[in-house]
């Protein structure tokens, strides 16, 4: 909106919500704009000259496919956001990871005295919506932090350089199956001039057939262009090839999860031209983000983590199995939030290796009872407080209680960052 009027760009807001949240601020701040609440009009779609299509709007709702149908252009800020950009642009998606690796790869820019912007979905500061990075000075590289939702509406991004990190089943309650989530995630390749890929994912077809610079990282097949962990004089580093970058003993964020993060960050730095060290003070500064694996504190010999931005089965097993890997004792995880759609069946294995009980709180606390059947402890909690009274009970010195939801936290909190906010106040409520 803010890009639209600054632009003295006509333009109609409609909602489907009769009071939608910040519709306040937005008639304070633009009172001559039209706003059109409730159910969506067709005919208004079918008047427009574009439609600017939320991320959190379907293509397929009923009223948008028609305006398709009928020839209506549709576009999203990201898209605008491309057009508009004059420095390259750094576009970062997966199921998992974006936000470190977005975080990540400004803190090298930082430390190699690049001026940069970070945005996009990122939801952590000092990041801005996309189209808000156009307001101030030009920078010289935009890093963006992209989902599946903004990607739906993205027809040529052209970024410079782009990344898909992964792909794990997530937000299945929008997308018929995982090949149409892969589909809206792979449009981020759309117009790029170099890609990184990760090694150890299947590639997509799509990017077989790409004839610009391919930089890759992963754990396995470490070959001489490729981002990968080297051996050297008694440390593991993250290395190109067999040239090393980083040890990683200088990396701070914990867990096998993000050392692909910090290659990730590396193939996508290296692909921009920036000095190894730089790189290497870059990835050692970063301190982490919170709500993701995030350390609160220790009572008694117990460690408390909070990985609220955990909302999906794939993040819930890398912090399990990272965690797990790191601590003296096993893992009490609290889990349970709004599902959408997932299958808790992946979490299974992780769960028997490395958790002595799980606590479910939330609307779907049931169906993850169900899959983990008589293959680890679990009871059922009511609320966060009573969930860390419980978790605090069964817990030994040197184990770690883990808030990693696999799940998003819409039918008890306002947002992951609310949720997170919660299990540290009761932590803290425990003593
Ligand atoms: P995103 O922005 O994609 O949600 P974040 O960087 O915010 O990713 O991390 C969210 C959570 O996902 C973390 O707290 C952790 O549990 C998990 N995670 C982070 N990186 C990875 C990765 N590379 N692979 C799997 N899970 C990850």
């Amino acid at each position: 909106m803010r890009y639209l009027a600054r632009n003295n760009l006509a333009c109609k807001v409609v909602d489907s919500r009769d009071n939608p949240p910040g519709l306040d601020m937005l008639r304070k701040e633009f009172p001559e704009i039209e706003c059109e609440l409730g159910p969506f009009r067709e005919a208004t779609f079918l008047d427009a000259a574009e439609l600017i299509v939320s991320p959190g709007i379907s293509l397929k709702n009923e009223a948008v496919a028609r305006a398709i149908e009928a020839g209506i252009s549709v576009t999203g800020d990201i898209d605008i956001f491309s057009r508009q950009a004059e420095s390259p642009i750094v576009a970062v998606t997966g199921s998992n990871g974006k936000s470190t690796v977005v975080s990540m790869v400004g803190e090298v820019l930082r430390a190699a005295e690049c001026s940069f912007a970070v945005g996009g979905n990122l939801d952590a500061d000092p990041a801005k919506p996309a189209l808000d990075l156009l307001a101030g000075a030009r920078k010289d590289f935009y890093v963006l932090e992209l989902s599946s939702f903004q990607l739906e509406t993205t027809q040529c991004l052209a970024a410079e350089v782009a990344t898909l990190l992964n792909l794990t089943e997530d937000h299945m309650d929008r997308y018929a199956d995982m090949g149409e989530y892969q589909l809206a995630k792979m449009r981020i390749y759309n117009g790029c001039k170099k890609v990184v890929i990760n090694r150890d994912f299947p590639m997509p077809e799509k990017i077989k057939g790409f004839t610009g610079p391919v930089w890759s990282f992963g754990f396995f097949e470490a070959e001489d262009s490729g981002v990968n962990l080297l051996e050297k004089e008694g440390e593991t580093w993250v290395a190109l090839g067999k040239e090393p970058i980083v040890p990683v003993s200088e990396i701070k964020v914990v867990g096998k999860h993000n050392l692909a993060n910090a290659m990730a960050a590396t193939a996508l730095c290296l692909a921009l031209g920036i000095e190894h060290s730089a790189i290497r003070s870059g990835l050692a500064a970063f301190p982490g983000l919170p709500h993701r694996c995030q350390w609160v504190a220790n009572q008694g010999g117990v460690d408390f983590y909070n990985d609220s931005k955990g909302t999906n089965v794939g993040a819930t097993i890398a912090a399990v199995e990272g965690l797990g890997e790191k601590i003296s004792g096993q893992v009490v995880l609290i889990a349970g939030g709004e599902s959408k759609g997932a299958d808790f069946s992946g979490l299974v294995p992780a769960l028997r290796k490395w958790v002595k009980q799980v606590v479910l709180i939330g609307a779907d606390a049931a169906a993850i009872a169900d899959v983990i059947g008589d293959e680890c402890s679990f009871v059922f909690a009511p609320d966060m407080g009573a969930a860390l009274g419980l978790a605090r009970k069964v817990a030994d010195e040197g184990d770690a209680v883990l808030l990693s939801p696999a799940c998003a936290s819409f039918d008890m909190f306002d947002n992951f960052r609310h949720r997170g906010q919660v299990f540290s106040e009761s932590v803290s409520a425990l003593q």
